[in-house]
């Protein structure tokens, strides 16, 4: 199945505290003048965002021909290893809108720093919640059971060359994502990758990959326990 939506502005709109956080404030520190910078970023996002979504189930066969891009990818990786135990699989594409990106352009070329970059990390994580709101609807169609997880070309050794063949079989053009020769999509915040459904279990993994020792967020944790605490929950 495939499916094209408009997602709703207030799903993907970050707290203001949020956008300070990505910014390098640490949570329950006085941000100071960061934060009327930070509220103006988000009033300016709530005005510009026209987020959107695709979302395609594909089998295993055809992303095991994807998974592997040019053959750029680690040698390990996790998704090597979970993708071929997914009980199910979607790819996606989400994006924030042209506008965004634009706004974020035209302010550092004027010079407000403070004002591009909170923007810019406000955007950050409006595209990374359009992709958690895609994931949700695709959860919506599994098992209660199953674990679901989404993941994305550039990230935990799964190289952005995977890009290609995935707009190929996904097709975002037809909510506005275009690739670029190096892969980098536009609009900039956008958001692709595969979701995987299956035992919660299998996306667990050790994080010992060589490219883990530069890893300063290791939000695989986070994600994982997530994903592992939701399929109790459900049982
Ligand atoms: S530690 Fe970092 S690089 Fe390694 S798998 Fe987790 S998120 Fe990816």
């Amino acid at each position: 199945m495939r499916r094209v939506w408009d997602i709703p502005r207030a799903r993907i709109q970050p707290d203001p505290s949020a956008v300070w956080e990505q910014q390098g404030v640490p949570a329950g520190i006085d941000p100071g003048p960061i934060a009327d910078i930070a509220r103006e970023a988000c009033q300016l996002l709530a005005s510009l965002s026209a987020p959107k979504g695709i979302l395609a189930d594909i089998d295993s066969s055809t992303f095991a021909e994807i998974y592997p891009g040019r053959g750029q990818n680690s040698p390990r990786s996790p998704l090597a290893d979970i993708h071929p135990r997914a009980e199910k699989l979607a790819l996606f594409a989400v994006t924030v809108g042209p506008s965004v990106s634009r706004r974020i352009d035209q302010l550092f070329g004027e010079h407000d720093y403070p004002l591009a970059a909170a923007l810019d990390a406000a955007a950050s994580l409006a595209a990374d919640g359009a992709a958690a709101w895609v994931e949700k609807q695709f959860s919506s169609h599994c098992d209660p059971g199953q674990g679901v997880l989404r993941y994305s070309p550039g990230y935990c050794g799964w190289h952005v060359s995977a890009q290609i063949k995935l707009f190929a079989t996904l097709k975002p053009e037809e909510i506005g994502i275009t690739l670029g020769e190096s892969c980098l999509m536009d609009p900039l915040k956008s958001v692709s990758g595969v979701v995987v459904a299956g035992p919660p279990a299998m996306h667990d993994f050790a994080p010992n990959f060589d490219f883990c020792a530069v890893c300063a967020d290791r939000q695989c944790r986070d994600r994982i326990a997530h994903v592992l605490s939701a399929a109790k929950k459900e049982t």
